[in-house]
């Protein structure tokens, strides 16, 4: 379903990750772990090719891209194919819920005006902002601008969403609502890859934890068997700290 096969990214000098090889079913939900500045962020991008890999092919269903040779249609491509939710939202901020959540439907893919406003109105009932479709991201939570985030990924209906430290910028009262409504798509069996630090969530989603320490898959498990018996001593290490 979504595959990165020695895949290397490099920032000038620095060699972010090197040869990382990572494949996922379809409905596979993953979370990504591990220390800051280790590559989390930078491995989720390089899947839609927001950072360019110098090496490497990824594969998410039926599109399939070698870093060397992409070119700008198939990188188009691969983005169609997936859908991305930013710690910071990511909202057009002169454009209302309704709008946020419609607009690649009407651009990217063309559908006319009254359909993807039609379809961006049953995701807000589904997000739970039906009485906020008209409002701009200003007026709304934190919370509230994150289920919008995760209701623009949803209108994408991508083959995965990629999710970077979703709550991370949200005051503590809104994250557990942000996570109930990724808990509600993992329930339908969207695939999809999260970096977080919310170990619970993790526990109570995650088919598959992984753990990355300086651009490398350290170790990777069920979550129940990764938090209790993790096996590297970095992993042990990391765990213990945040535990
Ligand atoms: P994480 O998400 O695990 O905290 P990142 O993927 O953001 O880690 O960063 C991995 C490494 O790459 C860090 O050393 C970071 O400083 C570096 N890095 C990330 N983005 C850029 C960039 N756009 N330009 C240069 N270096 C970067
Ligand atoms: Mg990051």
């Amino acid at each position: 379903m979504i595959s990165l096969e020695a895949v290397t990214k490099r920032f000038g000098q620095q060699d972010v990750f090197t040869n990382i090889d990572l494949s996922l079913e379809r409905g596979e939900i993953i979370v990504i772990i591990g220390p800051s500045g280790t590559g989390k962020s930078t491995l989720l991008r390089c899947i839609n090719f927001l950072e360019r890999p110098e090496s490497g092919r990824i594969t998410v269903g039926d599109v399939s891209v070698d870093a060397q040779q992409a070119s700008r249609a198939d990188i188009l491509k691969l983005r169609r194919r997936t859908a991305f939710v930013f710690q910071n939202y990511g909202l057009f901020a002169n454009k209302t819920a309704l709008e946020n959540i419609s607009e690649g439907m009407i651009v990217v893919d063309k559908m006319p005006k009254e359909q993807a406003h039609a379809r961006a109105r049953e995701i807000l009932e589904r997000i739970g902002l039906s009485d906020k479709a008209d409002a701009y991201p200003a007026a709304l939570s934190g919370g509230q601008q994150q289920r919008v985030g995760i209701g623009r990924a949803m209108a994408a209906n991508a083959d995965v969403i990629l999710f970077d430290e979703p709550t991370s910028s949200l005051d503590p009262q809104w994250v557990d609502e942000v996570l109930s409504l990724m808990k509600q798509l993992a329930a339908e069996q969207q695939t999809m890859m999260i970096v977080t630090h919310e170990m619970q969530f993790a526990r109570d989603v995650a088919d598959r934890v992984i753990f990355m320490d300086e651009g490398q898959i350290i170790e990777q498990a069920p979550p129940e068997e990764l938090f209790t018996a993790p096996k590297d001593p970095r992993t042990q290490r990391f765990l213990r700290k945040i535990l």
